[in-house]
């Protein structure tokens, strides 16, 4: 796999490494068999600062193809994000007047999750979106979608065939591009003065305060600040209008931009968020290095409690890309009997790299020779309760944001 010299976003060669994890396998890739999970190849994750539009980036040039083609990742797996789409699509339908005979655009749609609450409302919808599975999904559920990658041929498709899309969404799918400005000065092609481009994406300023390192993935290559947004916005005559922060994904930020000659006003909501990241500091390497230290100690914990511990099996709660990344960051990849997780498209399945099987989470065996570590830490209140619903009893060790070891 080869590296990036100049920033996704600016060109510039002014990147400065912050921080150089550990190598993992794609996390998404949880396979039929064992052995071509183990085969799965180990790749390198340097993340770095570009220093002239303060864009955070991961160097490495990850294989398209090979990561989305059997992407097994489907929005209405991610607990809540249905809900949160319905009420995004319904706050920007009164906030823009769109109307019916007005096209929606979701590039990126995966299986239509978003969209969908569009169509049942009347509007003409359109998806791009790449991975074979999510799009047969989203053509299954009724939702008009290209399976294709958003480029210049899918502009082609859109300018001959269809009129311009009054509301262009890109969710989740920002921080997956190799080459954002290029990226976006496609999207340019399709606005015009009354388009509205709504970008939600993980917001890492939020994520990185809660220690949520392992959003940092190959799936992810850049990591985006609104300064960094901004930054990139003015070099294609773009202009931020509006930012907010929402709680998915341990945070995220929606940012509404135009085109510079639109008449939309730009509110107040941009210098605020800009004013914070200032506070921040995450335009300093200060703000990842701090990070990295924090990550670093719970590494450190979680080891000394693994091995003042006495079991014999160390089971793992969770099987998704952040796990993936988690537990070969952590060291624990190799050490865990097996994964737990209730989505259906990872159960029978073995993680990448260390070929663990995955089971239901109703399977997770307890007692005394048992330990289980909650990889999938973000959701673990939930998971905690899932777990008592199960009568589930035994030791629990949860990795971040702090290291501690519960007995229920
Ligand atoms: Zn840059």
């Amino acid at each position: 796999m080869s590296n990036i010299s100049a920033c996704r976003a600016c060109s510039s060669s002014n990147l400065r490494v912050v921080w150089d994890l550990e190598k993992s396998p794609y996390g998404d890739l949880f396979q039929q068999d064992k052995s071509k999970a183990t085969a799965l190849p180990y790749h390198e994750m340097t993340l770095t600062l570009c220093c002239n539009c303060s864009l955070v980036q991961i160097v490495q040039e990850t294989d398209l193809e090979e990561q989305y083609d059997q992407y097994l990742y489907n929005s209405t797996t991610t607990n809540g994000l249905g809900k949160f789409y319905t009420q995004t699509v319904s706050r920007l339908i009164s906030d823009f007047s769109l109307e019916k005979d007005d096209l929606i655009l979701d590039i990126g749609s995966n299986d239509g999750t978003f969209l969908i609450n569009f169509k049942n409302k009347g509007f003409q919808v359109l998806g791009i979106e790449p991975a074979e599975m999510s799009s047969r999904i989203a053509k299954e559920r009724g939702v008009n979608t290209l399976h294709s990658y958003f480029d210049s041929n899918s502009v082609t498709e859109i300018l001959t065939n269809h009129k311009l899309p009054k509301l262009i969404s890109i969710n989740y799918t920002l921080a997956n591009v190799p080459d954002v400005h290029a990226f976006l000065k496609l999207v340019y092609e399709i606005m015009d003065d009354n388009s509205i481009l709504s970008i939600i994406t993980g917001y890492h300023p939020d994520q990185f305060l809660v220690n949520m390192f392992d959003y940092i993935g190959h799936d992810h290559l850049s990591y985006f600040t609104i300064e960094s947004i901004e930054f990139l916005c003015n070099s294609l005559n773009l202009r931020v209008l509006d930012v907010s922060r929402v709680e998915h994904k341990g945070g995220s930020v929606q940012i509404l931009i135009s085109k510079n000659t639109s008449m939309r006003e730009v509110q107040p909501s941009v210098s605020q968020m800009l004013q914070r990241e200032s506070w921040l500091g995450t335009r300093s390497e200060d703000f990842y290095s701090a990070l990295r230290f924090r990550v670093e100690n719970s590494i450190s914990q979680v080891a000394q409690i693994l091995e003042s511990e006495d079991f014999n099996t160390l089971n793992g709660v969770g099987a998704s890309i952040s796990t993936t990344y988690f537990s070969n960051q952590f060291g624990i990849a190799q050490k865990l009997s097996g994964l737990y997780d209730d989505d259906r498209n990872k159960i029978g399945r073995f993680a990448p790299g260390s070929g663990t099987e995955v089971f239901p989470l109703g399977a997770l065996p307890s007692g005394e020779k048992c330990l289980t570590i909650i990889l999938a830490w973000q959701h673990t209140e939930k998971l905690l309760s899932r777990l008592r619903e199960n009568r589930f009893a035994g030791r629990v060790l949860i990795p971040l944001p702090t290291p501690v070891l519960l007995e229920i």
